[in-house]
């Protein structure tokens, strides 16, 4: 039977998309060929690049605004180093919100000054800072739009005059934003994309060419924007599966018709550890992020049984970062309010018993 799966990522996709991406790996496209065995060359693979290149840019809505959409190696921990490595001359801003942040300031430091303009390291990361300064001068500012391990999500982004560069990866197509706003923003495809083994970037090409350093072919974005995403042989099965569910997304009304069921599931959540005297929320309430709530046993609380009961209902991936502890419920895209409903019921059967 089917879980209910809560994973942090990898995480569940559209069902249609495991059926279709199964049935690929058999016969791509009628061809007699399996989608693991043809040339990223080749006609049937150049088409489904270029589709899910342009779709990802109709998705945010940045079609014909000087917008490149590349589909690379290396996960999102590779753009730590590679937007660095190709928009730091001097000197960049960054917030600090938590672990990822931190991983992605490290990699930046080894190019440049790196100015940690707000943290929120003072309380563990269960909130956003606000109302910090960002100097003029700097090459670029980088946040994380959500934090997936604490659960916490930007809900705005400030005014800066930089070029503004984002991780989108835990939140990036579930909920509409001016995309236009930012000069680059990156995610692993890992959650709400496709599978792993992918990462978008997306590169407003003006803010390129400003650094002085040789950039190595396989971090320049420039190469990789030159060969239309095609530099060397890309991940074809995790595209293709990104494709189905890039589609699977634009048919269900793109990113505002998605985001209204998120935030029908991130209501039901969030209500049930609110009235749940048995629960108590991680995050600052106004800095909930709406695809990982995060929350802890209230004190008293019999663990045991929670994870019995959660686990009996087929539910999947619900504990909490090792560094966080408490549990995480991952809320992707894809997953139906249907599954969220069986988490609030079997909170409230605990409720109930205890
Ligand atoms: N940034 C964020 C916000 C993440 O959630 C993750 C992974 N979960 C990463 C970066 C690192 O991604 P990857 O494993 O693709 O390098």
């Amino acid at each position: 039977m089917k879980k209910h799966n809560f994973s942090a990522g990898p995480c569940i996709l559209p069902q249609e998309v495991f059926e279709k991406a199964s049935h690929a790996v058999l016969d791509f496209n009628n061809s007699g060929l399996s989608i693991l065995e043809i040339s990223h060359r080749s006609e049937a693979f150049v088409s489904v690049i270029e589709e899910a290149r342009a779709l990802s840019l109709e998705l945010l809505g940045l079609q014909n605004k000087g917008y490149q959409a590349l589909f690379l190696h290396g996960g999102a921990s590779m753009q730590f180093l590679m937007v660095a490595y190709n928009l730091l001359q001097k000197k960049a801003a960054y917030t600090n919100t938590g672990t990822w942040s931190s991983k992605a300031i490290k990699e930046a430091k080894m190019f440049g000054e790196v100015v940690e303009v707000a943290s929120s390291k003072d309380k563990n990361f269960n909130y956003i800072p606000k109302n910090y300064q960002i100097p003029e001068d700097a090459d670029y500012f980088h946040c994380t739009s959500n934090n997936t391990i604490y659960g916490t999500q930007m809900k705005s982004f400030p005014e800066t005059s930089a070029p503004l560069v984002c991780d989108m990866s835990s939140d990036i197509l579930s909920r509409t934003l001016d995309f236009s706003k930012f000069d680059l923003i990156y995610a692993g495809a890992q959650k709400n994309m496709g599978p792993a083994g992918v990462t978008l970037a997306v590169v407003k090409e003006d803010i390129l060419g400003r650094v002085e350093r040789q950039i190595p072919s396989m971090m320049d974005y420039k190469v990789h924007i030159d060969k239309d995403s095609m530099f060397n042989t890309p991940s074809v099965f995790a595209i293709y599966t990104s494709l189905l569910n890039l589609r699977w997304l634009k048919n269900k009304g793109g990113i505002s018709g998605i985001e209204a069921q998120n935030n029908a599931k991130a209501e039901l959540l969030y209500t049930e550890i609110d009235r749940n005297s048995l629960f108590k929320g991680f995050a600052e309430k106004e800095d909930r992020s709406n695809m990982n709530p995060t929350f802890n046993l209230a004190e008293g609380a019999d663990k045991a049984t929670f994870d019995k009961l959660w686990k009996e209902a087929n539910i999947n991936g619900l504990n909490g970062h090792r560094s966080v502890g408490g549990y995480r419920a991952s809320m992707y895209n894809a997953l139906p309010i249907e599954s969220v409903q069986v988490l609030v019921d079997v909170m409230q059967h605990f409720e109930k018993i205890s």
